[in-house]
């Protein structure tokens, strides 16, 4: 059974990508909470970062050199917020890791 995010990196289902390489997929949020919304998803399937393994640390870093890369694309020079949501209290709803990024506007801090 693919995840949501395996089905999009397949083009099963559609999404509006902003980058894309052998490692990682940058999408735009569907749901945007932000006026910039996109999420960086590994290709290879980490349930959520509590399941990555040391022999993830690359890819995990490549997320990160990814997110940078995009949101300098996209014009984030302020500044933007990147969040990953973890099991329940976390508010994970799809069991693919993924960063978040948010931008475009003041973020808050605590967080909701
Ligand atoms: P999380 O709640 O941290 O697991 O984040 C899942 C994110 O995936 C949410 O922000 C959703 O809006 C987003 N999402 C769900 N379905 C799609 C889709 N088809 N294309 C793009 N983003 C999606």
């Amino acid at each position: 059974m693919s995840t949501l995010f395996e089905k999009i990196i397949a083009r099963d289902i559609p999404a509006e990508i902003l980058y894309e390489d052998e490692v990682c997929i940058a999408i735009k949020d569907i749901e945007p909470q932000a006026p910039v919304h996109f999420l960086v998803i590994p290709k290879k399937v980490i349930a959520r970062l509590g399941e990555a393994e040391k022999s993830d640390q690359s890819s995990l870093g490549h997320l990160l050199i990814t997110v940078a890369q995009v949101a300098r694309e996209l014009g984030l020079e302020e500044g933007y917020r990147t969040v990953i949501n973890h099991g329940v209290h976390g508010g994970e709803t799809v069991p693919h890791l993924h960063v978040h990024v948010l931008g475009g506007r003041q973020m808050m801090w605590p967080p909701g």
